[in-house]
C-alpha cells in the first residue's frame, strides 16, 4: 500500500516521482518496464544513436500501422523503455515549448498553463549553465549546459540561416519563437542528464520511495469508477499493488492510452471488441495522435563530419576523450542547431522546424543508417501538424504492442508546409558560407532541381523520411 504509484519512470514520472516524495511525507512507488539506465549507450550521448536507439534492450520498437496517406509505409517509432524512458534515449536537446502552444490550452479554459504560468515550472526545473535570467533558471536539477564542442559546419550552416533569411539568435528558449542557434542540451559535464538522472536518482535514495524495474503493468485496478491500485508483472509473477491517493499514468504518448483502454478506460465498442469490459466510456482515448511529419536533406560535403567515425580505434579515441574530458563527438547531442520559422510570413506562429547534425545519415524504416563519406544532415518537421491519427489495441494481451497509426498526411496542409519548409531548408544548404563545403546532394536521392523536387515529393511520398518520434511531447511543440 502506497500512496501514490507512479507508472512509467519517463519524463513526466521521473519528474512526478521526484516532485511527489521530496518533503518525505508521501510513500510513492512507481513502476518501470524496462531496466536500470546506469548503462554505457544511455550515459554516453553519441552511444544512444548506435547501441540503444533500436536496440529491443533500451526501446519498445514499435512498429506503426501501414499509412495510407504514405503509400503505406510502416514506421518504426523509438521509445525508451529503461529508466527515464525516452530522455534515457532522446536527442538531448532542450527545446521548450512554443509559448503560444500554451496560451491556447489557457484560453481554451485550463487555468494555470499560459506560457507566463508555466515559466516559473520550467525555471524551478533547470539547472542552466548560463545561470539566472528572466527565462532560465540556475538551482533546479536537470542540468542544461552549452554543447561541449562546436563543428566548423554547424557554424557554416547557422550562418548559412542567417544568409537565407532566418532570424540568428543566441537562444532558441527566449521568444520570440522565430529563430536559429546552437542548442543547449540536457547534459552534465559531457555527460546524458535525462529526467531519471535529474529527478530519480535523489529520490530512490529517500525511504519513502520504492523503484522496482522489470516491473511490467498489466492495467490499472478500479473500485467502482475510482482507481485504487495495478496490477503488474514482475519476474514472471502477476503481482498488485494499492494506492491510498492516486495511481498516476506516466506510460507515453503511446502506451498510457494503451494501458487505460486494458484497464476498462475508452471507446466502449473497441474495448468490446477486444473483450475488455468498459469502467468508463471514453471515446476520445487513443484519438487525435498526432506527431511531427519530417524529412532531411543530407549533403557530401568536403570536411570530416561524424558519421565517419566508425573505425575501432576512433570510438575507443573518443571514447577516451568522452571518459575522461566529457567533450569531443562522444558528448554529440541529435542537432547540434535547431530553428523555427514559419512557412507562410504572414502567419502569427512558426511552423517548421529545423535541425542540423554534422553527420550525415538516413533515416529508414528500421532507423538511422550512418552514410560512409562525409556528409551532414538537415532536417524540417512540420511543427503544428494538422493531420490526426490513431492508437487503439491490437488485443487484450498488455504485453503485445498497441496498434497506431500516424495518418501523417492525412490533412494535405502538412504536405504542404513540409515542401516549404524543405525548399527553405534547401536554400540554407545553398547559402554562403554553408555552399563552398557542399559537394552534392545525397537526399532525397538523386540532385535535382527544385521544380522536379517539388513534384518528386508530392508523388513520391516514399522519399519522404518521417520525423524521428517525438510522439507525445515531440519538441519544440507543447502538444
Ligand atoms: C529518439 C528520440 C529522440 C528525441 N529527442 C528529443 C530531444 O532532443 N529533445 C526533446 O525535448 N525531446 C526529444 N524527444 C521526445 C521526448 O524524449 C519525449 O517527448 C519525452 O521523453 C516523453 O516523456 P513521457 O514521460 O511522456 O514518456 P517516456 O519518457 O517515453 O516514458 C514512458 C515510460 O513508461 C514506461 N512504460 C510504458 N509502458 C509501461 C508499462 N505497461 N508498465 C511499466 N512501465 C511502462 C516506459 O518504459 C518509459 O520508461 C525524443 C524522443 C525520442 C524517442
Amino acid at each position: 500500500m502506497f500512496d501514490y504509484i507512479v507508472i512509467g519512470s519517463g519524463s513526466a514520472g521521473s519528474t512526478i516521482a521526484g516532485r511527489l516524495s521530496e518533503f518525505g511525507r508521501n510513500s510513492v512507488l512507481i513502476l518501470e518496464a524496462g531496466e536500470s539506465d546506469k548503462r554505457l549507450p544511455i550515459m554516453m550521448p553519441a552511444a544512444t544513436y548506435l547501441k540503444a536507439i533500436a536496440n529491443p534492450k533500451f526501446d519498445w520498437h514499435y512498429k506503426a500501422a501501414s499509412d495510407p496517406t504514405r503509400n503505406g509505409r510502416a514506421d518504426y517509432m523509438p521509445r525508451g523503455k529503461v529508466l527515464g524512458g525516452s530522455s534515457s534515449i532522446n536527442g538531448m536537446c532542450y527545446v521548450r515549448g512554443q509559448p503560444e502552444d500554451f496560451d491556447d490550452w489557457a484560453e481554451s479554459g485550463c487555468k494555470g498553463w499560459s506560457a507566463a504560468d508555466v515559466l516559473p515550472y520550467y525555471k524551478r526545473s533547470e539547472g542552466n549553465e548560463n545561470g539566472a535570467s528572466e527565462f532560465h533558471g540556475a538551482e533546479g536539477p536537470l542540468t542544461v549546459s552549452n554543447i561541449r564542442e562546436r563543428h566548423p559546419l554547424s557554424d557554416a550552416f547557422l550562418a548559412a540561416a542567417g544568409t537565407a533569411g532566418l532570424r540568428v539568435t543566441q537562444d532558441i528558449n527566449v521568444p520570440p519563437h522565430d529563430g536559429i542557434g546552437y542548442i543547449q542540451v540536457t547534459q552534465k559535464n559531457g555527460w546524458r542528464c535525462s529526467a531519471a538522472r535529474a529527478f530519480l536518482w535523489p529520490a530512490i535514495k529517500r525511504k519513502n520511495v520504492k523503484l522496482v524495474t522489470h516491473a511490467h503493468v498489466r492495467r490499472v485496478l478500479f473500485e467502482g469508477r475510482q482507481a485504487c491500485g495495478v496490477e503488474y508483472t514482475h519476474g514472471g509473477n502477476t503481482l498488485t499493488a494499492k494506492a491510498r491517493n492516486a495511481v498516476v499514468v506516466c506510460a507515453g504518448a503511446l502506451s498510457s492510452p494503451q494501458l487505460l483502454m486494458l484497464s476498462g478506460i475508452g471507446p466502449a465498442a473497441h474495448l468490446r471488441d477486444k473483450g475488455i469490459d468498459a469502467i468508463e466510456d471514453i471515446p476520445g482515448v487513443g484519438q487525435n495522435f498526432h506527431d511531427h511529419p519530417g524529412t532531411n536533406i543530407s549533403v557530401e560535403v568536403t570536411l570530416p563530419t561524424y558519421n565517419m567515425m566508425k573505425k575501432l580505434y576512433q570510438h575507443l579515441y573518443y571514447g577516451a576523450q568522452w571518459l575522461f574530458t566529457g567533450t569531443g563527438p562522444g558528448s554529440t547531442p541529435d542537432a547540434h542547431v535547431i530553428g523555427f520559422t514559419r512557412s507562410n510570413p504572414q502567419s502569427n506562429r512558426c511552423d517548421l522546424q529545423y535541425h542540423f547534425t554534422p553527420a550525415g545519415y538516413d533515416l529508414t524504416e528500421t532507423g538511422p543508417t550512418l552514410f560512409d563519406i562525409p556528409a551532414v544532415t538537415g532536417y524540417t518537421n512540420v511543427h503544428r501538424p494538422w493531420s490526426r491519427g490513431w492508437i487503439r489495441l491490437k488485443t487484450a494481451n498488455p504485453f503485445d504492442q498497441p496498434e497506431i497509426q500516424p495518418n501523417l498526411f492525412e490533412d494535405s496542409r502538412d504536405m504542404d508546409t513540409l515542401i516549404t519548409g524543405s525548399r527553405i531548408l534547401r536554400r540554407i544548404f545553398q547559402a554562403e558560407p554553408m555552399a563552398q563545403f557542399v559537394k552534392r546532394e545525397l537526399i532525397p536521392v538523386i540532385a535535382v532541381s527544385d521544380s522536379l523536387y517539388d513534384s518528386e515529393i508530392r508523388l513520391g511520398c516514399d522519399s519522404l523520411r518521417r520525423a524521428d518520434s517525438g510522439a507525445g511531447g515531440g519538441y519544440g511543440s507543447a502538444g
